[in-house]
């Protein structure tokens, strides 16, 4: 009999998750192909948010069996800190915070939040207390105002109006005819990439979460872009616990520590001076893109 409940179960549980906000991540963790096996443990309590201390112990994980993509991570993410994780592609900093979401169980290790391991709480408490701002944000056909709204049920004109204002979006959306009204997605309105990633810090600011991921734009914002939508994060980073996903650094010389990952390992870590300074492979890549941001300023 249980046999029949089980797609009933599963469809109850995708629809719950995305009332909890995983659209929000859009590309980044592929709704379709995750989470499905990750289910509440049997006396799971909601998860008791104090400060906001995350915490990787020696955490393993590999999404195939016998194919380990993180080897041993262990990370201490003071309350209200910020976090950078750096690295290569498919070093496996998605992963990383993708296991942080608990999209999937780790194969060794663990991870708590104010010393509660996230595989023991629900996930819907677990998912609550985090906010993610993805790379690349899935908007609804609907207005503006919907999109944004989303954050938090029950939202209000004004406080949708004051994250708009926080996420820096405000004035383009009163400079169009229907405002918070105007239709965008598809079907309306296009918004660029740097717009969708405003209203996404819109919606995070109204859900108000201690604690932070932030995937950061791989596509080329132009500089300008760039530099408002980074002292933008940097307020909303504010007095929340949170893990930057970085792929330009200079987004992280701000962060309290960096972390390099390199094939599933931790590299290196400190602050971007200390890392400088050891001149090993965040200074290589550091030089490296400041070469690169020359020669595309040169190019502009
Ligand atoms: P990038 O900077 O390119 O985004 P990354 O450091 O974020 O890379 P991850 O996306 O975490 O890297 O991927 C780490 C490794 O895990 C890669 O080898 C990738 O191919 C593999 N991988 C990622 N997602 C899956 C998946 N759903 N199933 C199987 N393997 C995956």
């Amino acid at each position: 009999l249980s046999q029949l409940f089980r797609p009933l179960d599963l469809l109850g549980m995708v629809y719950r998750t995305i009332r909890q906000g995983v659209i929000d991540m859009g590309a980044m963790f592929d709704l379709l192909d995750t989470g499905a096996e990750v289910v509440d443990a049997p006396n799971a309590q909601p998860l008791q948010v104090g400060k906001g201390h995350v915490r990787f112990e020696n955490v393993q994980f590999g999404y195939d069996p016998g194919m380990p993509i993180l080897k041993g991570i262990d990370l201490d993410i003071a309350p209200g800190t910020t976090l950078a994780v750096v690295g290569p592609s498919g070093a496996g900093k998605s992963t990383l915070a993708r296991l942080m979401y608990r999209f999937y169980d780790l194969t060794g290790g663990r991870i708590t939040i104010d010393d509660q391991d996230i595989a023991e709480v629900t996930q819907a408490s677990l998912r609550a207390a985090i906010g993610i701002v993805p790379q690349d944000t899935v908007l609804f056909n609907d207005t503006i105002g919907y999109n944004i709204a989303y954050g938090r049920e029950g939202a209000g004109e004004e406080e949708i109006v004051r994250a708009a204002q926080g996420a820096a979006i405000a004035g383009f959306i009163e400079r169009q005819p229907d405002q918070y009204d105007t239709r965008v997605g598809e079907r309306g309105l296009k918004l660029s990439g740097g717009e969708k990633q405003r209203v996404a810090i819109a919606r995070t600011l109204l859900k108000d979460p201690p604690i932070l991921i932030l995937d950061e734009a791989t596509s080329a914002l132009d500089s300008r872009t760039e530099g408002e939508i980074l002292d933008t994060l940097q307020a909303i980073e504010r007095g929340r616990t949170t893990i930057v996903i970085a792929h330009r650094l200079s987004t992280v010389v701000h962060a309290d520590q960096i972390v390099v990952l390199e094939a599933g390992q931790v590299a290196e870590r400190g602050t971007h001076a200390e890392l400088l300074r050891k001149r090993g492979l965040y200074a290589e890549m550091w030089a490296r893109q400041a070469r690169e941001r020359e020669e595309a300023l040169a190019a502009e």
